[in-house]
């Protein structure tokens, strides 16, 4: 099954996408079903908590930054301020000069969860999607610290929808394309912690909650991006996320109706 969350006439709801047709999930949705797809606006497919990433899970991304490998997960934190939905600019920060892809497997959480064990980890994952963790490169090494280069508005694009039938996330092919050449190529195979691993690890530090994102690294090949490009990451049986990228004075002027912000009103 594969689940979107979209805006359609001002309603956003979860729903199943089949070809062209999106069914909403749940009875509840204040929608007559189903909806074409082209007539709805497909979202980021979850509001996380917090959004959970590796770094170094991959030896041969390692070894490209002359890292050690390491021998348990180096985790950091996005914030949920910087997911954006398929289609959606990944918009260039005025502070960097060189931002670069990170195309990776996303795991999804359907359940909350704390300290579970790997085999007990699979039935608190919801699914699996395509991430994306855009990095300030420049400001990584700068500030030796992740909170910055990495947790710009809009670093984390994340996407198309959740594939919540995908046997193996241990096997699947993963590419990044820019402008349709390819720039990463691996398989999840060569992940050092696999995906239920992780939930587990990180489970132990912190409680997962529903819609929770663990971003689990990325291959090596992460490119410099500009604006005017195009960024794909495909991984097999799960789907393709794509995201233009924008300067952001054009991110700007582009800004409409369309966006994904739901307005939260001030604490007062
Ligand atoms: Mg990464």
């Amino acid at each position: 099954m594969r689940v979107v969350r979209v805006r359609y006439r001002n309603t956003i709801f979860y729903g199943t996408i089949d070809g062209q047709t999106v069914r909403p999930l749940s009875k509840d949705t204040p929608v007559e079903g189903p909806v074409p797809i082209d007539q709805a606006l497909v979202l980021a497919p979850v509001t996380p908590t917090k959004i959970i990433c590796l770094g170094f899970n991959y030896a041969e991304h390692a070894e490209e930054f002359a890292h050690d490998l390491p021998d348990e997960p180096v985790l950091f934190l996005k914030p949920p301020s910087a997911v954006v939905g398929p289609g959606q600019p990944i918009v260039l920060p005025p502070q960097s000069t060189h931002v670069a892809h990170e195309g990776e497997l996303a795991v999804v959480m359907g359940r909350a969860c704390r300290n579970v064990s790997a085999a007990e980890a699979a039935p608190y994952v919801f699914g699996y999607c395509c991430g994306n963790d855009v990095t300030a490169r420049d400001l990584q090494k700068k500030d030796g610290q992740y909170g910055r280069a990495k947790g710009f508005d809009t670093f984390c694009p994340i996407g198309p929808w959740i594939e919540t039938e995908v046997d193996d996330p241990g096997n699947l092919v993963l590419r990044t394309l820019v402008n349709g050449e390819v720039a990463q190529q691996s398989t999840t195979a060569n992940m050092l912690f696999k995906p239920l691993d992780i939930v587990s690890y990180v489970s132990g530090i912190m409680t997962l909650m529903p819609g929770d994102v663990i971003l689990t690294g990325t291959p090596s090949g992460s490119t410099a991006i500009k604006a005017g490009d195009e960024v794909r990451v495909e991984i097999e049986r799960v789907g393709v996320l794509v995201n233009p990228v924008a300067e952001a004075e054009q991110a700007e002027r582009a800004e409409g109706d369309e966006g994904d912000e739901e307005s939260e009103p001030p604490l007062q």
